[in-house]
């Protein structure tokens, strides 16, 4: 989801679309509110539905965790036959990926007017590169993709540990409202549901992987009670995917997925109801 913070003089944007369509429409919507220039583009992290967008708002400085500088140049654009299998609906031409001109690593504050927009990271959670975005006089945090809500959380790159760990340290900075990357606006209540839906995964996918179940027999057996009725609750097998790596020890940083295959391989478990 992007979001947008208007100044005085200039607009902060959070987070481009995954398409130079669905980003453009976005910029739309910014200018029936405002006509003021959008001076910063942040990335919450680097996955494409948040950065493929960055493009389409030529002249504006984008910051990013300088983690997901790197994650976004060395990933570059994903395959397009694969995209158009996973996404028929959309229309990934024309994107050209566009990394951020200013890095950071621990924080960074952007004196807007007056008001503090705090650029905070904690380590890794959904990937190695999520930052959060605190404006700590309005108590709102724009959480990226730390907090799914009512959509299935999907964990294939960062750490469930770290993630868990960050999800309490994002609460005890006292925020009354929430944007998810994924899910509607909410309080507090929203940020325990992802995190209720974290602990239950860990849990139940650590007893799977001590008992020596291979990854597709424990997503298969993990009963996920309310988090069922999340749309995409097939995410499933990538979170155990990487679970089994987190368990081994392995660093999230060099021990990666091979999306395409587990997208593959889910995709033909959906299929034969096995997910
Ligand atoms: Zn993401």
């Amino acid at each position: 989801m992007g979001v947008f913070i208007v100044g005085k003089d200039y607009v902060v944007v959070v987070d481009s679309l995954s398409t130079v369509g669905l980003t453009q429409r976005f910029k739309d919507e910014i200018r029936k509110i405002t006509d003021k220039p959008i001076r910063y583009l942040i990335n919450t992290h680097h996955h494409g539905d948040h950065t493929w967008g960055n493009h389409v708002f030529a002249g504006a400085t984008i910051i990013s965790h300088d983690y997901c500088r790197r994650e976004l140049t060395e990933a570059g654009m994903m395959d397009p036959n694969l995209l158009n299998t996973i996404f028929p609906e959309f229309d990934f031409r024309g994107i050209a990926v566009t990394p951020a001109g200013i890095t950071f690593d621990k924080q960074l504050t952007l004196h807007m007017d007056g008001r503090e927009v705090r650029l905070l990271y904690f380590g890794p959670g959904h990937t190695v590169d999520d930052i959060i975005v605190h404006l700590p006089q309005e108590g709102v945090i724009f959480a990226g993709d730390f907090i799914f809500l009512y959509s299935t959380p999907l964990g294939m790159e960062g750490s469930f540990a770290g993630w868990l760990k960050n999800l309490n340290a994002m609460a005890k900075l006292g925020a009354r409202t929430y944007v998810p990357g994924h899910g509607p606006v909410c309080g507090v209540e929203g940020l325990k549901q992802c995190r209720d839906y974290l602990v239950l995964v860990r849990r139940e996918a650590k007893k799977r992987f001590d008992k020596g179940m291979t990854v597709d027999e424990a997503a298969k057996d993990i009963d996920l009670r309310q988090f069922k009725q999340w749309p995409n609750h097939e995410r499933i097998l990538f979170n155990v995917e990487r679970l089994w790596r987190e368990f081994r020890g392995e660093d999230p940083a060099t021990s990666k997925l091979n999306l395409a295959e587990v997208f593959l391989r889910m995709d033909a478990m959906v299929k034969a109801g096995e997910l």
